[in-house]
């Protein structure tokens, strides 16, 4: 059995494994983005932008 899960970039929906973790690091499978698992459920888990090091936001 799988999860519901919803990437809050683009909004597309996908299921991902029942044994997922937290703090599991996900990417997109129509958008691309890195994303974080913050709340497991029983059928959906919630997903935050994982913090990327691509992007170079200054120091
Ligand atoms: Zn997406």
């Amino acid at each position: 059995m799988s999860k519901k899960a919803i990437c809050p970039e683009c909004y597309f929906e996908f299921e991902v494994d029942e044994g997922v973790i937290m703090g599991e690091v996900l990417t997109c499978e129509d958008c691309g983005v890195d994303l974080e698992i913050i709340e497991i459920g029983d059928k959906e888990v919630k997903l935050q932008l994982a913090d990327v090091e691509e992007e170079d936001w200054g120091e």
